[in-house]
């Protein structure tokens, strides 16, 4: 009888607890990874555009086709709008006929964080800046090979900061 007792009440609790317990602590490490910049919206607002920061702060959306990277072919590395912290690289960017710049793989997986977004009653990977924070767009596992992974991200989320090479360098 307490055996019984015990797989069905007592051992289920205890898993549950355990389970909550392990989803608060990599929530409270993606908090302290996150936003090594800490700034204020006002602050934000000196330092953004109107676009970035309806972007980056308010996760917002651009346009489809609107976005000044969407179809940039040119080599070199796309950096937070917000930090300039490096995000991606050319060389991971491919036209996903989305309408924004979309790239199979970060520069540095460790300078991008990716969080659970519900919002809009769908469930989709929200991208962010893991150095301010800041919006990025989401991540969809229909980009192609060798990850599968669409990195969906607005050009206003982004600076770019052309390669340079012997042809660029002035
Ligand atoms: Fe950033």
């Amino acid at each position: 009888m307490s055996n019984i007792f015990y797989r069905t009440l007592i051992l289920p609790l205890y898993l549950s607890f355990i389970q909550i317990n392990l989803l608060a602590q990599t929530g409270e490490a993606m908090n302290s990874a996150i936003k090594k910049i800490v700034k204020s919206d006002e602050e934000w607002k000196c330092d953004l555009t109107k676009e970035e920061f309806y972007i980056l702060r308010e996760k917002g959306t651009e346009r489809a086709f609107a976005g000044e990277y969407n179809k940039n072919k040119e080599p070199g590395n796309y950096v937070c709008a917000g930090c300039s912290s490096l995000l991606f690289s050319s060389e991971k960017k491919y036209d996903s006929g989305s309408g924004w710049p979309s790239f199979w793989e970060p520069a540095e997986e460790t300078n991008i964080i990716s969080k659970l977004d519900s919002s809009l009653g769908r469930i989709r990977t929200e991208a962010l800046c893991a150095n301010c924070g800041g919006h990025l767009g989401h991540v969809f596992n229909d980009g192609p090979d060798p990850t599968g992974l669409r990195y969906c991200i607005n050009s206003g989320a982004l600076h770019f900061q052309k390669e340079k090479s012997p042809d660029n360098i002035k």
